[in-house]
């Protein structure tokens, strides 16, 4: 048997068959038609953000970054509950203004002249990766004949401790070395641009509170610094997220009330020149990931070389994360569950395979799990946040996974 991440909470049980926002998973299942779907839970979304909003200082802004989950019905009904969205293409960027967001920013290395005119048009914030994206922007600016709202995407020399997916410190594709930002600085204020500060994201799925803090002092002190260089006060600071969530076994819940009451401290003591200096967090996955399960359906239960294998008709091809097959280096078990045996007590080491045919498409492996047969519906969990669209769907073929949510307010 190998262990497996923890069970999120806010799921139910009627009758031995789970719950999500209290609807019985066979349910929503014939409801939706051909297994897997994708099942959010607006609710638990909604609980999140104001849990999170009541743990940070009142003055931080909240976005919401959508890769995690672009969908674009929960982009819309999570919009009116942040501050801003944060985008990171020009797909992401149409989903977002068909939100009627006000803030919206725009990250992301390699953006097309297609993508940068979508962006200036519609009087988006552009974090610019390189000198040669601002040169390239103010090209197009000027031909649109619009004023550009510029903040510099900073390359900083530490990262977030700890950190899931290392995204600062040391050479990287993502923003400008932190030490050629003052120049850049004067470039864009020279312009005419709109100057809107800075974007400084150190790293992704931390569940350290203090590595978080430490993380979040040392980028406001650096947002002091850069300004200070550049003789001009950034009016803005998106300190990045990072903020994690329990995937895997010992994994532990992230003590966000502790973030928060360090992040007040380093706000309070931050030096005079950023003292009228907005901040905001960007979070995708704490937002969003342990709302969302993925239900799949036992095709197949057989058995080799004494092992137990139940196959079925979902796998890598919808929730590559939970085959590890996403950013993890070593492979190890998402919380799942059979979700029409939800209170059978667990009594079998099984492998929850796939229907692709490699040997990569794992979603449970050696777990223990109630006996589950052909027709049981089995739940991966954590699956809110890089599921559907963070899998390569077309992979061999299969139809994509619906995905929909309940928990929708009246
Ligand atoms: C991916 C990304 C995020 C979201 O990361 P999570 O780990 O899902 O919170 C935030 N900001 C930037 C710049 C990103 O690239």
């Amino acid at each position: 048997m190998k262990p497996m991440g923890p069970i999120p909470e806010g799921f139910g049980c009627t009758d031995g068959v789970m719950t999500i926002g209290g609807k019985r998973v066979d349910e929503l299942v014939s409801a939706a038609g051909p297994t897997p779907i994708f099942v959010y839970d607006f609710q638990l979304i909604k609980s999140r953000i104001s849990q999170l909003k009541a743990a940070m200082p009142p003055q931080l802004a909240v976005h919401f970054a959508i890769k995690a989950n672009p969908l674009p019905a929960l982009v819309n009904m999570i919009a009116p509950l942040v501050d801003g969205l944060d985008v990171a293409s020009g797909g992401e960027l149409g989903v977002a203004l068909a939100t009627g967001t006000k803030h919206i920013s725009f990250a992301g290395p390699g953006k097309t002249a297609a993508e940068l005119t979508a962006a200036l048009e519609a009087g988006v914030i552009l974090n610019l990766e390189s000198e040669g994206e601002l040169r390239r922007a103010l090209a197009i600016a000027e031909k649109l004949g619009k004023q550009p709202k510029f903040a510099v995407r900073v390359n900083p020399d530490f990262d977030l401790k700890g950190s899931g997916m290392r995204m600062g410190g040391g050479a990287k594709p993502f923003g400008v070395d932190a030490a050629r930002v003052p120049a850049m600085v004067r470039d864009i204020i020279a312009s005419g641009a709109d100057w809107r500060g800075f974007h400084i994201f150190a790293g992704s799925q931390a569940l350290d509170a203090d590595a978080i803090a430490e993380t979040q002092r040392q980028t406001i002190a650096l947002a002091a610094q850069l300004s200070d260089e550049a003789g001009a006060a950034a009016p803005f600071v998106n300190l990045g997220g990072g903020y994690g969530v329990p995937y895997f076994p010992n994994d532990v819940a992230l003590d966000v009330e502790k973030v928060g009451q360090e992040l007040a401290k380093s706000l309070d003591q931050r030096a005079d020149i950023i003292e009228k200096t907005k901040f905001a967090i960007e979070l995708g996955r704490y937002l969003v990931a342990e709302a969302g399960v993925y239900l799949t359906r036992v095709v197949d239960r057989k058995e080799s070389h004494g092992e137990v294998f139940l196959v079925t008709d979902g796998g890598m091809h919808h929730q590559l994360a939970a085959s590890g097959n996403f950013g993890t280096v070593v492979r190890r078990n998402y919380p799942i569950a059979v979700a029409s045996k939800f209170d059978t007590p667990p009594s079998e080491v099984a492998s929850v395979v796939g229907c692709l045919c490699t040997p990569l498409d794992r979603l449970g492996d050696q777990v223990l799990l109630p006996p589950a047969a052909e027709d049981d519906v089995i739940a991966v969990f954590m699956a809110g946040a890089y599921g559907a669209s963070a899998s390569p769907s077309a992979f061999l073929g299969h139809p994509a996974a619906h995905e929909m949510i309940v928990g929708i307010d009246d």
